[in-house]
């Protein structure tokens, strides 16, 4: 199994006891080296269950998954491979009543806290509701509770904040509530103040492997220590060049603690990059080059010069995106990577992926976004998914208020107001209101009538989801749900366009198809093979939905084109890669005025990662474009490349259009429409 693993990486496999450090540049094979890592703990007889394998994302946790199963099949799927937020998750889940919360807790996405935050603070803007949204988040990952930001704040402004996250943080115990941050902040104040329960943990698990370690937070980090105890069986795998989420409060210090913290530690570099041709791993550290090195590296390729990186010059975004399709279509007909799976292109920012999108569209090319909206945060899902958080917690209010209005149900909105203030002054939950004796003398009688009968059905659905096991099972039952609630007509009531109904009650079907293939049992996968999987009931499924971010983590790979922001593409790699959109404002993002000429500085040299991280995406050609002008709000400005393409250092000139590639693009969308009409199916009438 080690024999393709370079020495540096069977070093590090082989370590097995104690902590561990892997610290190299990209495409180096660190990933390789946790799969790898998982086998080999396996194979010397630990137990799956006692490893756990901390990812970036939740579709890195699944291919790694994938990975690991087909290095040593069935006992990978004990490992507990996961984000940090998902290992919060099992470890409340599991001992949180030690913090007052229930094991059915539920957990608020940015939406939610949104508008409690409102609420709390009795806004309507969501501007200012944002601004508290990010300080308190902030403060969080911080490590400071309410009272701790009241302690340190200098201003009014965040004295008055941090006021406003007690009430917050108040409504959230009543709700028996958790945000995402406190997914983490959370488990690590379980471990700090339960010696027990940390004991148990530590003694469960015999090693920890952490990818993507530059990215980790303060809390993450301290979550992670108290996990593995004093004696540190870890191996976190990481590049110092790669940490791109400052922004969200990542911090190198990790990295910099890492040896002091554990001075046993284990420091293993990998040199070799596997991924990029010599070309593209030069421009790539030319980037790099002018950045302050937390520790000195060197990367090489064997891979051969290969293709120059191209940089390409447009006029507009349209134009660009045109020659980024033109592009992916000529290299499709003579590269030897024709799978539409083999190209990316690549942004900075969300809003740049429509111009892409629309021109792939044109030319009938089949793509996905990345990074963009999430299946799970459309108006349907999230209806949908306010009634399984209910069936989970029914104190969780503000699913209380989404469900009982959703679709309506004569329920109306001052008879809910009735119900909260009753529900406040008994100190109860909406829905453990609906249940106290004295609520028949604090509401008319058909308002009482009509939320028994809501709590009722409600009550019913949970016990049934409960026992429900299976997939069949479970899409008979959903089926039935969505009837009784009359849901496909509240989507025509509610959705402006008959198309847009039929599209919204699509991604319901979607979604509950979904649901039930999660409940196990006989299901058949997407190439019609059977499979028999394990099964769960429907209300354990429920209880998983909140964290998964995406549908199509179950599609790991649709040989489709991906758009995706930078952020997104973080430990991927395709064989063709356009990096769009390279301008000064964009790429580097827009400087902030305000902020002080080091904190500037420190935002370039993120800037500058991120541009890294883009680059060794690619393993086989990168181009790299920009344009001269560019839309500002309405405005059309002129546009200047990035520094960053000037630093690249490419010895060649711009590439501006070259016809015989616009005439390759051409015959090869030619010969595509020609063999896609040939193979559609001929209509006949009936
Ligand atoms: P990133 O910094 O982007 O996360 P990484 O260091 O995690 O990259 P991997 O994704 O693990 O790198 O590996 C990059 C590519 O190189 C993958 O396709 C991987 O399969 C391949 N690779 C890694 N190590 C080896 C090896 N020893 N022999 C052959 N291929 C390898
Ligand atoms: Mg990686």
């Amino acid at each position: 199994m080690t024999a393709s693993l370079n020495l540096a990486q069977q070093d590090a496999v082989n370590h097995l006891r104690g902590p561990c450090l892997v610290l190299a540049g990209a495409g180096s094979g660190k990933t390789r080296v946790i799969t790898h890592k998982i086998a080999r703990l396996i194979q010397t007889g630990v137990e799956g269950r006692r490893i756990a394998a901390i990812t970036f994302t939740n579709k890195a946790a699944t291919e790694m998954r994938e990975r690991a199963r087909q290095l040593v099949g069935k006992p990978a799927g004990e490992v507990l491979i996961c984000t940090f937020h998902a290992l919060g998750v099992r470890l409340l889940r599991e001992d949180g009543a030690a913090l007052g919360l229930k094991p059915q807790f539920s957990i608020l996405d940015s939406d939610d806290v949104l508008s409690l935050l409102k609420d709390c603070g009795a806004t309507t803007d969501a501007a200012t509701a944002r601004q508290w949204q990010w300080t308190i988040s902030g403060w969080k990952n911080a490590g400071l509770n309410a009272a701790a930001a009241l302690a340190q704040a200098t201003s009014e402004g965040e004295r008055q904040t941090a006021r406003l996250m007690a009430r917050y943080e108040e409504r959230l115990a009543a709700y028996q509530s958790v945000d995402f941050d406190d997914l983490i902040g959370l488990p690590l104040r379980l471990l700090q103040q339960n010696e027990q329960t940390m004991q148990k943990w530590q003694a469960r698990l015999a090693h920890v492997l952490v990818d993507e370690y530059q990215d980790t937070n303060a809390t993450q980090y301290e979550l992670m220590k108290l996990l593995v105890g004093a004696q540190g069986s870890f191996t976190a795998v990481g590049d110092d060049d790669q940490s791109i989420y400052g922004w969200r409060g990542a911090t190198l210090d990790n990295l910099r603690r890492l040896p002091l913290d554990f001075p046993r530690l284990k420091v293993i570099k990998l040199e070799q990059n596997y991924r990029s041709t010599g070309a593209i791993l030069r421009a790539a550290n030319n980037v790099i080059g002018p950045n302050p090195k937390l520790f000195p590296k060197r990367l090489y390729s064997e891979l051969g010069e290969g293709e120059p990186v191209r940089v390409v010059d447009c006029d507009h975004e349209a134009h660009e995106a045109e020659r980024a399709v033109a592009r992916i279509q000529s290299l499709r007909q003579t590269s030897p990577h024709k799978e539409w799976r083999d190209f990316a292109i690549l942004y900075r920012a969300n809003h740049q992926a429509r111009v892409f999108e629309q021109a792939l569209r044109r030319a009938q090319i089949p793509y996905k976004v990345s990074g963009g909206q999430s299946f799970f945060d459309r108006v349907e899902i999230k209806d949908l998914c306010a009634w399984l958080r209910l069936w989970i917690n029914e104190d969780d209010d503000p699913a209380f208020l989404r469900a009982v209005t959703t679709p309506k149900r004569g329920i109306g909105h001052q008879t809910l107001a009735q119900l909260g203030e009753f529900a406040a002054k008994a100190h109860l939950s909406l829905f453990g209101a609906l249940y106290a004796h004295s609520l028949g003398a604090a509401l008319p009688a058909r308002a009482v009538a009509g939320l028994h009968e809501f709590g009722r059905e409600l009550n019913e659905l949970r016990h049934r989801a409960r026992h429900t096991v299976g997939r069949e099972a479970a899409r008979a039952f959903l089926d039935e749900w969505l009837q009784a609630i009359h849901y496909e007509k509240h989507l025509h009531d509610s959705s402006d366009t008959a198309p847009q109904a039929t599209a919204r009650w699509g991604n319901v079907l979607e979604f509950c198809d979904w649901m039930a293939d999660r409940c196990g049992g006989q299901i058949t996968d997407a190439a019609g093979v059977s499979l028999s999987l394990e099964p769960k009931t429907l209300l354990d499924v429920a209880q998983t939905i909140s964290l998964i971010s995406t549908l199509n983590e179950r599609d790991q790979d649709p040989n489709v084109v991906t758009l995706s922001t930078l952020h997104a593409a973080k430990g991927l790699e395709w064989p063709h890669v356009v990096l769009a959109g390279v301008i000064e404002g964009l790429l580097p993002f827009r400087p902030d005025e305000d902020a002080g000429a080091a904190a500037q500085a420190a935002r370039i040299e993120e800037e500058r990662r991120l541009m890294y991280v883009g680059i060794t995406r690619a393993q086989r050609t990168l181009a790299v474009s920009w344009t001269r002008r560019r839309k500002k709000g309405r405005e059309i400005v002129a546009a200047r490349p990035s520094r960053f393409i000037a630093e690249m250092a490419l010895d060649q000139a711009t590439v501006r259009e070259d016809p015989r590639e616009k005439l390759k693009a051409l015959r090869a969308e030619f010969a595509q429409r020609a063999s896609a009409q040939s193979a559609a199916p001929t209509h006949t009438t009936p």
